[in-house]
């Protein structure tokens, strides 16, 4: 019987662990840190052998097959010691994907997955395919493919988890756009990260697609120097393309092989330039796996997108509340203050990436009112904007935030959370920032 070790008992951890189990391999999952008690259950009930706290390296070593979850990095000593002793290390998606023949939509980037992948799903599923959707989102791609029998996958997939492939060859691919994120995993070099969002190409050949956004020069100029064998299919907000989509007078033109369809872009239930590339990806897929106009058009006006994502909350005496929790950099903020027509008090803070605010002056200068810093340390950005908004306050919960966002806003404006930073000094997660947000604007 074959040895699959599984390092990390999360998520994909455990629905590789499941399907491995269902595939006849010999399982063993081992995690360095705490397992969760609702995975322990999981694996408890599978009869799947696993340990937490520590690593038993003797027995690991003696794997035929290692599945790394993407949240351990290549550079830890076990993972090193695997490679050199020449144990193939691989990801969930990399795994999963050897067993299901399901048509592939792998869909990445550095902003906007969770959008894209959501509404792309939420076609092919209206559509009338039978889809599932996995990845970030969710159940693991490995679990569904253990349990479900779809013919269509829609995959959120990170670099991390495009760092472990070797086949995994999606029909469909989806680079939404790349900026720099998660330098600290690739070794600060910004050319490591986008040759790792660019994996998903890897194994395309010319029957398959590659969608892109063309207006994004990181792209664009790697794809001179690195041509992929996929076909492309760009989208664009600027220009044109004998194939691909572009945006013309409020109207979305998508163009393949069989004809150009159009749909307006008046009645999209997303707003902001950036949905409108999310909504052309998502079309396009929808266009390149037969689903019909009508029901295309209906899906992108009917979607309702994910929450903490230029959500919107309430109105309360003329002032509308958007929840953009989920905006951890610099890039998604762009977009979201982009989208706004109003003057905006801007809450914004947290745990900074090295974040270059400089990009968003232009913005703040045209709609910022007032700055509600929300951050243990909020330095840079008062440094930044101090001397461009009239107003600037520094608070350290959010309560406080929302109450004097509330103190200063009048009818007619946006309150926007949008923090271009994470949320871990003084939350859980985006979500508990998210969620704290609209409890307190609930309360107000
Ligand atoms: P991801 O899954 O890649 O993090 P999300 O769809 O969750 O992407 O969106 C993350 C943040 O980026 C949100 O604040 C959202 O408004 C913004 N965003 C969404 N799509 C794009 C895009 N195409 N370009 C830039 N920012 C985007």
């Amino acid at each position: 019987m074959a040895f699959l070790v599984v390092l990390g008992g999360g998520e994909s951890g455990v629905g590789t662990a499941i399907l491995g189990q269902k595939k006849g391999f010999d399982v063993f999952v081992s995690d360095k840190g705490k397992i969760k008690e609702k995975y322990k259950n999981v694996l408890e009930h599978f009869g799947i052998d696993w340990e937490e706290s520590t690593h038993s390296e003797e027995k690991i070593m003696k794997a035929d097959v290692v599945m790394k979850s993407p949240g351990i990095p290549d550079s830890v000593p076990l993972v090193k010691e695997l490679v050199n002793k020449g144990i193939p290390v691989i990801s969930e998606i990399e795994f999963a994907s050897r067993y299901t023949d399901a048509k592939i939509i792998g869909i990445t980037g550095s902003n906007g997955k969770t959008t894209t992948t959501m509404l792309t799903f939420h076609i092919l599923k209206n559509g009338g395919l039978n889809v599932g959707m996995a990845g970030n989102i969710g159940d693991s791609f490995a679990k569904m493919v253990a349990e479900e029998d779809f013919d269509y996958y829609v995959l959120e997939i990170s670099s991390f988890q495009l760092d472990g492939i070797r086949e995994f060859k999606p029909h469909i691919s989806i680079i939404t756009n790349i900026t720099p994120d998660h330098l600290d995993r690739y070794g600060y070099k910004f050319e490591n990260y986008i040759a790792s969002k660019f994996l998903i190409t890897k194994n395309q050949s010319d029957e398959d697609y590659f969608i892109y956004d063309a207006d994004d020069e990181v792209i664009v100029d790697w794809l001179k120097e690195h041509p992929v064998k996929s076909r492309l299919m760009p989208f664009s907000l600027k220009r044109s393309f004998g194939e691909g989509a572009y945006l013309e007078n409020n109207e979305i033109n998508i163009t393949t092989q069989e004809d150009t369809i159009k749909m307006t872009t008046d009645t999209l239930a997303l707003e902001g330039q950036h949905n409108v590339k999310n909504t052309m990806a998502a079309a396009m897929v929808a266009k390149l796996v037969g689903i019909r106009k009508e029901t295309i058009r209906e899906c992108i006006s009917n979607f309702q997108g994910a929450p903490h994502r230029l959500e919107k909350v309430l109105k309360i005496h003329h002032v509308q509340y958007i929840n953009d929790s989920k905006a951890t950099n610099v890039n998604a903020t762009y977009y979201a203050l982009d989208s706004l027509k109003t003057p905006t008090v801007w809450i914004v803070g947290g745990v900074d990436k090295g974040n270059e605010y400089k990009d968003l002056m232009p913005l703040v200068r045209e709609k910022v009112k007032a700055i509600v810093c929300l951050g243990v340390d909020n330095e840079k950005i008062k440094e930044t904007f101090g001397n461009v908004v009239d107003l600037l306050v520094e608070t350290y919960a959010m309560e406080e935030a929302v109450k004097v966002a509330y103190k200063i806003a009048e009818r007619g404006d946006t309150v926007l959370l949008s923090p271009a930073c994470a949320s871990f000094d003084l939350f859980e997660n985006y979500e508990d920032r998210g969620n704290q947000f609209k409890n307190c604007v609930k309360n107000l």
